[in-house]
């Protein structure tokens, strides 16, 4: 049914706890975390870490815009394609949409092409709802897991952890 992933919103955390929603290409309660410059460069060795770990698995990673306008991040699973778009560094908020993706990644894995959902233990939380809850039924089930993992504190870990169950 959902051959193409298309996700338009991301969900970051800034500074380790304060949750800064971001839609589109408008930015919502961003805000400067305490140690900014510190998990940023942080951020920046994980994302490197988790580009290689979805290459190792079998997923191209382009820093290209997605041709769906206004998406961060894309995955195809036809073609285990992600396309990151490059704004995503200047927003601060680049690790969150790969992690994002990256769990899509693990769902293709499960669904072997297709994708399904991985059953996770974890809620998201209430502040995701409105990027989800505008689709439908499973595909509604697809980006609630992305969002749940992408907000926990240990994320990283996470996808990384699904990656290496499903793929
Ligand atoms: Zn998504």
């Amino acid at each position: 049914m959902a051959n193409r992933i298309i996700c338009a919103a991301a969900v970051a955390l800034v500074g380790g706890s304060v949750p800064a929603i971001v839609a589109g290409s408008e930015a919502i309660g961003w805000a400067e975390g305490e140690n900014g410059r510190e998990s940023a460069t942080n951020s920046e060795l994980q994302f490197e870490q988790l580009q290689q770990e979805l290459k190792n698995r079998g997923f191209a990673v382009k820093l290209e815009p997605p041709a769906q306008q206004g998406a961060y991040g894309i995955l195809e699973p036809s073609t285990r394609t992600i396309w990151i778009h490059p704004v995503v560094f200047e927003l601060g908020i680049a690790l969150p949409v790969l992690i994002h993706e990256g769990v899509h990644a693990a769902q293709v894995c499960a669904g072997d092409g297709m994708v399904a959902t991985l059953q996770l233990d974890i809620e998201p939380p209430n502040a995701t709802r409105p990027f989800f809850l505008r689709y439908h039924s499973y595909r509604r089930t697809i980006e609630a897991e992305a969002y749940a993992v992408q907000v926990q504190p240990d994320a990283y870990e996470r996808v990384g952890q699904l990656l290496e169950q499903h793929c």
